[in-house]
C-alpha cells in the first residue's frame, strides 16, 4: 500500500488526564484524513499544541481546519487560546480559516477567554459553530469530508460524544468524558474506530467516568470495530485497563499513549 493509500488515522495528543504523568497528557487527538493532508483536532487541552511538535506534525497549525470540543472541562479546551496566539504568528506560511465547533457555550468561552487574556486570544480567521441539540440530547452538521454527529452524555451540563463518518465510508466515534450511556453506544454502533475514555480502575468507578469494565461493556452495546481506551487517570494501568474492557467486549482493544496512532481501517 502506498503511504497516500493509507487512509485515515488518529494520533494521540494527550492520552492522560489533567494530573501529570510522564507519556500521558491532557485529552487531544488530531486526526489526519490523508498524510500530509488537513487536520481536525478532537479536544484541545493543555500541551496539545505541543504535543503537535513531539508528534511530528511540525507543520499542525498551517494544516489544522476544524477542532471539536467534547466539553469546558479545562484538560479538554484549554489549548484553545493558545491556539489562537499562535495563529497570529508571522512565521507560519499560511493560516487555514479554522472552525471551532462544540456545545453551546462555545461563543461565550471564546469571548471570556479574550476577555480575560487579550486580542491575541482570539482567532484571527476562526469562526465557531455551536452545535445545538434536539430533545433527545442529539445534533450534528455536515462537513467537505463527512458528516458529524454528537449525543450529550451527561457527563456534565453540556459534554458531547462525538461521531464521525467519512466520505470514503471510514467511521470513529470519540466519547469526550462519560459514564455509563447507552446514547454513547447508540451514537458509535458499528464504528471502525471507538475512542473510548477508561478514567478509573474498576473499584474507584463513578457515575461520570468509564472504567475498563464499563468502557468494555459501551463497545460491546455498540458493537465497534476496535476500541481504543483513552483518557488515563494516574491511578490506572493502561495494560490492566486494556486486559480489564476484555473482559466485556472480545473485539480488538488498543490502549492510548501520547503519540500512539491509529488507522479507522488498518
Ligand atoms: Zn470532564
Ligand atoms: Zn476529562
Amino acid at each position: 500500500m502506498s503511504a497516500s493509500a493509507r487512509g485515515p488515522e488518529l494520533v494521540v495528543l494527550g492520552a492522560g488526564s489533567i494530573l501529570p504523568r510522564a507519556g500521558y497528557g491532557s485529552s487531544g487527538y488530531a486526526l489526519e484524513l490523508e498524510p500530509g493532508g488537513p487536520l481536525t483536532l478532537f479536544d484541545c487541552g493543555p500541551g496539545t499544541l505541543r504535543a503537535l511538535g513531539a508528534v511530528g506534525f511540525e507543520d499542525g497549525l498551517e494544516r489544522l481546519e476544524r477542532v471539536v470540543l467534547s466539553h469546558f472541562h479545562l484538560d479538554h479546551c484549554l489549548d484553545v487560546f493558545a491556539l489562537a496566539f499562535a495563529r497570529h504568528n508571522k512565521a507560519l506560511r499560511r493560516v487555514p480559516p479554522l472552525e471551532l465547533c462544540g456545545p453551546v457555550g462555545l461563543a461565550a468561552l471564546v469571548e471570556g477567554g479574550a476577555a480575560a487574556l487579550g486580542r491575541f486570544a482570539r482567532d484571527p480567521d476562526g469562526t465557531v459553530r455551536e452545535v445545538a441539540l434536539d430533545d433527545d440530547g442529539r445534533g450534528g452538521f455536515d462537513c467537505a469530508y463527512g458528516r458529524f454527529t454528537c449525543v450529550r452524555t451527561g457527563h456534565n451540563r453540556e459534554a458531547l460524544a462525538w461521531r464521525l463518518d467519512l466520505t470514503d465510508g471510514t467511521s470513529l466515534a470519540y466519547t469526550g468524558d462519560t459514564g455509563p450511556n447507552p446514547a454513547v453506544a447508540e451514537l458509535a454502533r458499528g464504528v471502525d474506530l471507538f475512542v473510548c475514555e477508561c478514567s478509573f480502575p474498576d473499584e474507584a468507578a463513578t457515575a461520570n467516568h468509564l472504567t475498563p469494565r464499563t468502557a468494555g461493556e459501551l463497545a460491546r452495546q455498540g458493537d465497534v470495530g476496535r476500541l481504543v481506551l483513552t483518557h488515563f487517570y494516574p491511578g490506572l494501568s493502561p495494560a490492566d485497563a486494556a486486559a480489564g474492557a476484555a473482559r466485556t467486549y472480545d473485539g480488538p482493544i488498543e490502549s492510548a499513549h501520547d503519540g500512539s496512532r491509529h488507522l479507522l481501517r488498518p
